[in-house]
């Protein structure tokens, strides 16, 4: 017999490996011997309170043994001599394109500008102590895209846009914890993901799909408005049939490609803003009311923090407990941050993107030149403004917090985890009014949110500036690109993901939109 059951344990309780069955057995009136096993489904903390709380939902198994297997088959087949989907990008959406490819019968090639995760780690070196961008190899470009050197929280909002337990599933499968599937606020981890993507990688090929890094796209041949062939940037011709365009929300050079064939774009709503770090302790401080060190069962403490400013959206983006601010633009001359942390998350600080709502038809009037690249523009100029302040190489421009929001000039930083390092800036002038003065307001509001946020130990980092696309590659019904016949834009730079799980998600549904009719 399997039973269902909601438990509320204590931290002190915690302490005991076997609490689950003492506390299963209690709430089912039964003998503990009778308990087989004890399958957690979920897990949260619940620290409203000062007394902190578990709370699990558990699968109690009495007289039965746990099933060993998952709920999802991956039934993956020799696809070689099969029919070919190409897909451009190998981040989460064009991996799960590929994945779904083999399993419908259909053969993926996948073209990725950037190196497989190995290699890939060296230019993070190069950006992070030589501060030079490697164009096609970076904390955006390279094998498994944006998702690779992040920080895995696979949180999602976009749970009816697919089948969020099957993604997960699916990583577990490829050797992703499976705590991932309990945890109510699930992260695989920087150290981790590079093995996890390795792995999809080698799933693709064991089952006869190709996979070619380095291997930019830089054109498409379009007849009678159907793709006929792809361009490679040695110059060869790749005849294709129907074409998943995966590469992600930096790939400015496909938007500006698409925008000069007069392949229709939209321009997109977006936030921008900066990136604040604080001591990992103040925020455990504040969230699980304690002094000193958190309790030893409990992870760093995370925080989400949302406040409408003069009516507009000014909200904490991809929180990093325990994490790391890393470089991640796409160019040199230009300085973008964001954050990634550990699976342990056990560095000593808590850093998150703090962003304001950026509304493309009301607020970029002097960009309306641009038509649909409004918003990429914007958001270049916005990068360019931090490499110069940040001293023209991938150091960051930075202010204390207080200062940023009384508006002073920091005569010096915190100690940060961001590796290039920080260059005292006036970023409450710097940044256009739209985002700085909103900010300050948001960062005032929020300390009065969670007492000791606002604090001079903390720093603001700038720019945050990528946090979703600002160029949407219209789709169909069909999600085939109106104009263009074979084309299906996909994931993130298509406008139609926001994060790891949704772009895979997005990947799935791509391909099957893909083979329709093949
Ligand atoms: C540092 C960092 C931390 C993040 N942390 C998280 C997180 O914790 N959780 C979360 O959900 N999201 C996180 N994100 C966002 C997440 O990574 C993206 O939402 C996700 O990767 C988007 O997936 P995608 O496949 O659509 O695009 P991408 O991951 O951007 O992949 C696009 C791929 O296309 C390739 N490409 C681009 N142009 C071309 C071309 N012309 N030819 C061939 N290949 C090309 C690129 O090299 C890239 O590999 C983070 C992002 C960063 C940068």
């Amino acid at each position: 017999m399997i039973e269902e059951l909601q438990l509320r344990v204590t931290l002190k309780e915690e302490e005991r490996s076997d609490i689950l069955v003492i506390k299963s057995a209690q709430a089912l009136n039964i003998d503990k011997e009778d308990i087989t096993g004890v399958k957690v489904l979920r897990k949260s903390i619940d620290a409203r309170k000062a007394k902190i709380i578990l709370n699990y939902k558990v699968a109690v198994y009495i007289r039965e043994m746990l099933p060993k297997t998952s709920d999802y088959k991956f039934d993956y087949k020799d696809v070689s001599k099969e029919k070919a989907i190409h897909i451009i990008g190998f981040g989460p959406a064009g991996m799960y394109a590929a994945l779904r490819c083999i399993e419908l019968g259909f053969k993926p090639i996948v073209l990725e500008r950037g190196k497989n995760v190995q290699d890939r780690r060296r230019d993070l070196r190069a950006i992070n102590q030589d501060h030079f961008v490697n164009e096609d190899s970076n904390y955006c470009f390279g094998e498994g895209g944006a998702g690779t050197y992040s920080d895995g929280k696979l949180y999602t909002r976009s749970l009816k846009r697919g089948d969020v337990r099957r993604i997960f599933e699916n990583l577990v499968f490829h050797g992703a914890t499976d705590q991932i599937l309990v945890d109510a606020h699930p992260h695989i981890g920087t150290n981790k993901l590079p093995k996890v993507v390795q792995n999809i990688r080698e799933t693709i090929l064991k089952y006869g799909g190709e996979i070619y890094f380095e291997t930019r796209v830089t054109d498409f041949i379009i007849k009678n408005n159907k793709l006929q062939a792809i361009q490679l940037q040695n110059g060869e011709e790749m005849p294709v049939n129907r074409v998943i365009l995966a590469t992600g929300h930096s790939a400015r050079d496909i938007f500006y490609l698409l925008h000069k064939k007069e392949i229709a774009l939209e321009a997109k709503s977006f936030a921008m803003g900066v990136r604040v770090e604080h001591p990992q302790h103040i925020i455990d401080a504040i969230q699980y009311h304690c002094e000193g060190k958190r309790h030893e069962l409990l992870s760093a403490a995370s925080y989400s923090l949302v406040q409408q400013v003069n009516d507009r959206g000014v909200y904490s983006f991809c929180m990093c407990p325990g994490g790391f601010i890393v470089p991640a633009a796409t160019t040199n001359g230009e300085v973008v941050v964001n954050g990634m942390s550990p699976s342990k998350r056990n560095n000593l600080f808590a850093n998150s993107g703090i962003v304001v709502e950026i509304n493309v038809d009301r607020d970029l009037h002097k960009y309306e030149h641009f038509g649909a690249l409004k918003g990429l523009e914007y958001q270049k100029n916005l990068e360019k403004m931090a490499f110069t302040a940040g001293g023209r190489s991938q150091v960051a421009p930075a202010q204390r917090l207080t200062d940023f929001v009384e508006g002073k000039l920091s005569t010096d930083l915190n100690p940060s985890s961001y590796q290039p390092g920080l260059n005292s800036a006036p970023l409450h002038s710097l940044l256009p009014k739209l985002i700085g003065s909103n900010l300050r307001k948001g960062f005032q509001a929020f300390g009065q949110k969670m007492k000791g946020y606002y604090t001079s130990e903390a720093n603001v980092v700038g720019v945050e500036s990528r946090t979703s696309s600002p160029v949407c590659i219209p789709r169909n019904e069909k999600l085939e690109h109106p104009q263009i016949q074979g084309l299906f834009p996909c994931g993130e730079g298509g406008g139609y993901a926001g994060g790891i799980v949704s772009a895979a998600m997005d990947g799935e549904r791509c391909a099957e939109a893909a083979i329709v009719g093949l």
